[in-house]
């Protein structure tokens, strides 16, 4: 265990220290045409990291070496330095073309530990590279809190988790529409080229997710679909000088997102999408159903103390939304740091229920779908 300057804990285990290692260098890998120096450098500095939990004479001992195995499955590095990183085995972090997998956006940055010594002030890579999830989280919520207010912190959180991206323009209006809105500075910033669909004008397009409204990532195939993927509609772009969305499965009958132009348009960083705008779209969407089932609802009371309170007929249910789509992670945090609140899995996580009660006997967790059945029958009871 190591304490970071916010106070928080996590573990600096060499298994750990090998993952975070093995995606700041695939994502240098994945952006060394505009960072040249730097990405080469950090490849290096990530070399050392790997060669260092690996002991001498095992594993990578070139930066070549070292992204080579980037594109194999992760087992091979950590195997030696294992700690139950059993559901990382078959991931894999950079593709044929040199870009990041899916995996590493939605499941190995749930693993990322900050590496102190080989950190530096590398202030191009991005936060969900370099530091945990709990200091992304904690650095968002420390610029809402400076007002006592809980109202305003609930409107600012509330703020952030539905306009993740847009006209900077439109934002600033449905800001001061909202007010009281206290956001960290720079937290919106341009959309990222892999998010953005560029037609022969070079005009730019990008397309929110249906359900966290952040841009969706486009390939160079034409693919269009979030980087969340249990946010799972995935459409094909139809090109155009107003290109369009066609849903690619039609099972589901949802109409696609239209494209807005690029040109002004902003979003919050990855890191602020994954760790706060992700898990309160879930939050939000389990407060928007208890309430139209006749309760209500009170969101991140007594100052975060845990996600809802929620108030249906006689009962009063507090619980702590986790969505968290590494297991291990989850399990290691709840261990570390227990609730305060019973766990509420939702829906993309509902399948973990059964695994998490046996590691955590003691632990009180529902989910998304059992807790909505409660609320429910409690209202229904009161009537
Ligand atoms: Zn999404």
């Amino acid at each position: 265990m190591s304490e970071n300057t916010l106070g928080l804990h996590y573990t600096d285990a060499p298994g750990h220290r090998v993952v975070a290692a093995a995606l700041r260098a695939a994502y240098a890998w994945s952006v060394r045409d505009v960072q040249r120096n730097s990405a080469m450098l950090e490849i290096a500095r990530m070399t050392g990291v790997v060669m260092e939990a690996h002991g001498p004479g095992k594993g990578p001992v070139t930066p070549a070496e070292l992204v080579d195995r980037l594109r194999l499955p992760l087992r091979g590095l950590l195997a030696g330095v294992r700690e139950q990183r059993a559901e990382l085995d078959d991931v894999v972090l950079l593709d044929d073309e040199g870009r990041l997998t899916e995996n590493a956006y939605d499941l190995v940055c749930e693993h990322v530990v900050p590496l102190k010594d080989a950190a530096g002030a590398q202030s191009w890579l991005p936060t969900w590279t370099t530091m945990h999830s709990d200091q992304i989280r904690q650095r968002v919520f420390t610029a809402m809190i400076t007002s006592t207010k809980q109202d305003e912190y609930v409107a600012s959180r509330r703020f952030l988790i539905e306009h993740p991206a847009g006209g900077e323009q439109e934002l600033v209006e449905l800001r001061d529409r909202v007010g009281g809105v206290r956001l960290a500075k720079g937290g919106y910033r341009a959309i990222p080229e892999d998010q953005v669909y560029r037609g022969l004008d070079a005009q730019g397009w990008w397309w929110p997710c249906l359900e966290c409204k952040w841009p969706m990532a486009v390939t160079s195939t034409g693919k269009v679909r979030c980087r969340y993927r249990p946010h799972s509609a995935v459409f094909d772009l139809v090109p155009g000088t107003r290109p369009t969305l066609r849903r690619r499965d039609s099972a589901r009958r949802v109409s696609p997102p239209a494209g807005k132009a690029v040109e002004g348009a902003k979003c919050v960083d990855a890191g602020v999408w994954r760790f706060v705008v992700v898990p309160g779209a879930s939050e939000l969407r389990i407060a928007a159903a208890a309430e139209r089932a006749g309760a209500k609802v009170l969101l991140w009371p007594f100052r975060d103390r845990f996600d809802l309170l929620v108030e249906a007929g006689d009962e009063k249910f507090s619980v702590d939304v986790k969505e968290c789509l590494s297991l291990s992670s989850l399990i290691e945090r709840l261990r570390t740091r227990p609730p305060s609140a019973r766990v509420l899995l939702p829906k993309s996580c509902e399948w973990q229920l059964e695994t998490l009660r046996d590691a955590l006997p003691g632990l009180a967790v529902t989910t998304e779908t059992k807790f909505l059945g409660q609320v429910r029958t409690a209202v229904r009871k009161a009537r």
